[in-house]
């Protein structure tokens, strides 16, 4: 019988995270769960850390640490919390850790489990659209393997396997749409977080799913797709594909175009990259293309979208764009969710940002450590808040 696999998931609580243990818990003789973290989220931590038997579940919240502790009181599972701790529970050994914290700061553990040579699951997108490069340098100098978690570059990771990525031609990701796909572009000013915040197809937390109708998720993957795969941005496309059934497509030079289907849930992709490179069972709805019968496509409108607009000139550019990019996103998002901007002026904010930026420093240089891309993020928040504040008093 093979030794259980050592597993960690960072962002346990999370919808990510939560698909991720239930997988792990339909085998539990497979794995051994080392770490798990949350943050808010301290009942849910607590009890899926005595349930799976972890060694330590950690809060990202300092503040909680007396409540997780009394939660795991008598369970025999070490209670942690704060950052330092998060960084800890990356240097403990695992084989295979999830990497599925929300925003910037699922970075700092990912980029430290890798330094393990350990296989890191990247759900997190902030980390290859921030720090592609260094992310993917300490996995080389490591000896570490990142395998895609998000659908779409699951999707594109194994629509490659055997070819070589120099017969690439170009790299087709999918979108929903999001909740707006079908209203009229003039009433998209008016929307709510209530009517951005209703998916379609997939069931994921409020931030992405707001994201998804504004294609901020989309323009993040784009970037993501020019980082993890090394193709240039004229050759990565997205399309949108209203029925969430195709997640990408790879066109080779021999014109034959790979695509990937599959349900939307994302145990497809955080079950792909559990077993990798194996195939198992996963359970997952399997899909009935009678049924279906339909699969439409469509090309993005960027008058609708102008976060693909912002994405492609972020990919063009390269350097710290990416960090500011997203930091200027998250900071339009909270805006929109606290009802200071409207739905429309999220990717305005972004680019407004973007070029106050560019005129202290130059944007094509890239960072070369994690404190260069936390003071870049750290930066470009303050440049969003500052013209969320300019906005606001013009009204
Ligand atoms: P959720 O918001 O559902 O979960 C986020 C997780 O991160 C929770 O465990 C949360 O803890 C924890 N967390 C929140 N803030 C912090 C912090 N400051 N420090 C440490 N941990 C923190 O997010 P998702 O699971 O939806 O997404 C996770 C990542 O995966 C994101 O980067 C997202 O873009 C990406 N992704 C998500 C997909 C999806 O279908 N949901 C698809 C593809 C990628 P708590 O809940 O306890 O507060």
């Amino acid at each position: 019988m093979r030794a259980p696999r050592r597993v960690s998931v960072f962002g346990a609580t999370g919808s990510i995270g939560q698909n991720t243990l239930d997988l792990i818990a339909r085998d539990p003789e497979a794995y051994e769960v080392v770490a798990l973290t949350g943050a808010g989220n301290v009942a849910q931590l607590a009890a899926d850390a005595i349930r799976l038997g972890a060694d330590v579940a950690v809060t990202a919240d300092e503040t909680r640490l007396d409540e997780l502790r009394g939660a795991l009181a008598g369970s025999g599972v070490e209670a942690a919390a704060g950052e330092a701790a998060l960084i800890e529970a990356a240097d403990r050994p695992a084989d295979w850790i999830m990497s599925a914290i929300v925003g910037a700061a699922g970075l700092a553990p990912g980029l430290r489990a890798l330094r393990h040579g350990t296989t890191l699951a990247l759900a997190n997108k902030e980390s290859l659209v921030t720090a592609g490069p260094i992310l993917l340098a300490e996995a080389v100098a490591h000896g570490a393997r990142i395998l895609p978690v998000d659908s779409e570059h699951s999707a594109v990771f194994q629509a490659l396997v055997g070819e070589e990525i120099a017969a690439v031609e170009r790299i087709i990701i999918t979108a929903s749409g999001g909740g707006l796909r079908d209203w009229p572009i003039e009433a998209l000013a008016s929307a709510t977080p209530e009517d951005a915040g209703a998916h379609p197809n997939w069931d994921m937390g409020q931030r992405i799913t707001i994201d998804s109708a504004s294609m901020f998720n989309k323009a993040m993957e784009l970037i993501e797709t020019k980082e993890f795969f090394g193709v240039g941005p004229d050759r990565i496309e997205a399309v949108v594909h209203p029925q969430s059934i195709v997640h990408a497509l790879v066109g080779f030079t021999d014109g034959a175009l790979m695509a990937h289907l599959g349900a939307p849930d994302m145990r497809h992709a955080i079950g792909y990259a559990l077993h990798y490179p194996d195939r198992r069972d996963l359970p997952v709805a399997r899909i009935d293309l009678a049924q279906i019968a339909t699969l439409e496509f469509r090309a993005p409108c960027d008058t609708r979208y102008p976060a693909l607009r912002i994405a492609r000139a972020v990919m063009e550019t390269g350097g710290i764009s990416g960090a500011i990019f997203n930091a200027a996103k998250e900071v339009a998002l909270d805006g929109f969710l606290a009802g200071r901007l409207g739905f429309m002026d999220m990717s305005t904010i972004v680019e407004e940002s973007l070029d106050a930026m560019s005129s202290q420093t130059s944007l094509s240089i890239a960072p070369k450590t994690l404190e260069d891309v936390m003071q870049t993020d750290h930066m470009a928040r303050q440049a969003a808040w500052s013209q969320i504040e300019r906005r606001q008093n013009a009204q």
